[in-house]
């Protein structure tokens, strides 16, 4: 056969890409979340909505806060906030901080070196928060608001920068559980919710190729029916509803608990969210809240390995049920696409700045070597060189004006590389040259992770995810390394 007139395959930002091998075939049950993962918001709208109902208890306590908004510009996913100094920081797979802002101004590069010298982000310590889901953007640009209004002294009532952020987090802890955010949004869904058509059949192809189809989120009941009604109706075949894409239902999930805990589980009775507790095993079609991943695995015959977990939050949805149940798992991250996008346009100016890497490795390479000439000469040891002192200090001058204005060309690339995407942040798996620590906790904790549900649709239930041969700093070969001198 022809490879040239076989499909397509789909187009990068569109496709599942692989940290583990991942047979889909092999799977007896694929499970989504719903928040971010099912259903994509319009993050800067949620967020501000959510942001202004976080605000509200700090208002009320006399904080300055009403000229403020929330920024998108300020935050994003994968970012950590520093709670001992009020810094919200971007640091690489090392745990190294490569960016940081103390409350909303960017910290020089000196002065970044100067506190972060001796310090590396560890997230088993309550110091570092990290911004595990898009839901954690309005909570990161109010607390860096805050910690400008503290700095200057507006803030009479709160101690230090970590007790700031107990009583943000409390605000926005508040703002998703108490029920007005939630009415708005419900209310006006067009506003918050970015339909994808292609999510239905993406899961009746995974249910048909027999597979259960489940739907666990943390989302309330009459919140989910309402969510799912509008993103997910629509797009069904008619006479069908979302609930005849799922095996299962579990609404009020309290992921992570819900891995790790055996909470009682209740039975919906009917569609205004009346519940009754419930003993034994989940029946199948059925809309549960609470329980836990353990009477799922027991109720659908199927455990381990054999599930794929699918969500957005890397701690709640991935790193909890790969690290107890040894689910495999699945993270959606939106954000992919347009850096994937950005990724390719800017292909040609990345091809340019990795020439003038080379040129300044050899560069740099040859003045080191005519320093050291040099320095035997003037030392008397070693295997002398051919050229004397005066030859040896004009071509470190030659080479060094070179290097110079290489610099001048390398600057406007780089810096257009470092903003790709997010004009504060960057790329959000890259620090630098390297991993971002967001890249580091998809790699250790996602199996697999794609920008939308509906990308399965597009790979097919049967396809075999290949991790892809890990590369190493030796794998691009001698780029005019270093031999012995
Ligand atoms: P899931 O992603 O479908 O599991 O559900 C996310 C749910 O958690 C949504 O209903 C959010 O409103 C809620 N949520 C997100 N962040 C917070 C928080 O900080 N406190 C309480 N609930 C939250
Ligand atoms: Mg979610």
């Amino acid at each position: 056969m022809n490879l040239d007139e076989l499909p397509p395959l789909p187009a990068a930002p569109r496709r599942i890409y692989c940290d583990r091998t991942l047979n889909l075939r092999a799977l007896g049950a694929v499970g989504f979340d719903m928040d971010y993962t099912l259903v994509h918001y319009r993050t800067e709208a949620w967020e501000r909505r959510a942001y202004e109902y976080a605000r509200r208890p700090l208002l009320e306590r006399g904080w300055p806060l009403d000229g403020l908004d929330f920024d998108p510009t300020l935050v994003a996913l994968g970012l950590i906030l520093d709670l001992e100094l009020g810094n919200l920081v971007k640091a690489n797979r090392f745990g190294y901080v490569k960016r940081a802002f103390h409350g909303t101004a960017s910290l020089d590069h000196e002065e970044q070196r100067r506190v972060y010298a001796r310090t590396h982000v560890d997230l088993a310590e309550p110091r570092w928060v990290f911004m595990n889901t898009l839901f954690a953007l309005s909570e990161a640009c109010l607390y860096s608001q805050c910690v400008d209004l503290l700095d200057a002294g507006a803030l009479p009532d709160v101690l230090g920068y970590e007790a700031l952020y107990r009583v943000v987090r409390s605000g926005v802890d508040e703002a998703h559980m108490l029920g007005e955010l939630k009415a708005d949004i419900v209310a006006h869904p067009e506003r918050y919710i970015e339909p994808d058509p292609e999510v239905p059949l993406a899961l009746m192809d995974l249910r048909c190729a027999g597979k259960q189809v489940l739907l666990i989120t943390n989302s309330e009941w009459s919140y989910t029916r309402d969510i799912m009604r509008h993103a997910i109706d629509p797009f069904m075949p008619e006479g069908q509803t979302w609930r005849d894409l799922f095996d299962l239902v579990v609404v009020g999930s309290r992921k992570p608990a819900f891995f790790t805990d055996r909470s009682p589980v209740f039975e919906l009775v009917d569609e205004d969210g009346l519940l009754r507790p419930h003993v034994g095993p989940l029946k199948k079609g059925e809309v549960y809240l609470g329980g836990h991943a353990s009477l799922v695995e027991q109720s659908i015959g199927v455990s381990g390995e054999e599930i794929l977990y699918v969500g957005d939050h890397i701690f709640s949805d991935i790193n909890v049920s790969k690290r107890v149940l040894r689910w495999r798992t699945g993270l959606i991250v939106r954000d992919l696409e347009a850096e994937l996008s950005a990724l390719e346009e800017f292909k040609p100016a990345q091809a340019q700045l990795s020439q003038l890497m080379i040129d300044k490795e050899r560069l740099e390479h040859a003045f080191s070597l005519a320093r050291l000439h040099k320095l035997r000469l003037e030392r008397g040891y070693g295997p002398q060189p051919a050229e004397d002192a005066a030859t040896l200090s004009a071509r470190m001058l030659t080479l060094r004006s070179e290097l110079v204005a290489l610099d001048a060309r390398i600057a406007p690339l780089a810096k257009r590389a470092s903003s790709l995407a997010h004009p504060r942040w960057g790329l959000s798996m890259r620090a630098g040259n390297d991993k971002s620590h967001l890249a580091r906790q998809i790699e250790r904790n996602a199996d697999i992770y794609t920008s939308r549900v509906s990308n399965f649709l597009h790979n097919t239930p049967f396809v075999y995810l290949r991790s892809p041969r890990g590369s190493l700093p030796h794998d691009s070969g001698p780029t005019g390394g270093v031999p012995g001198v």
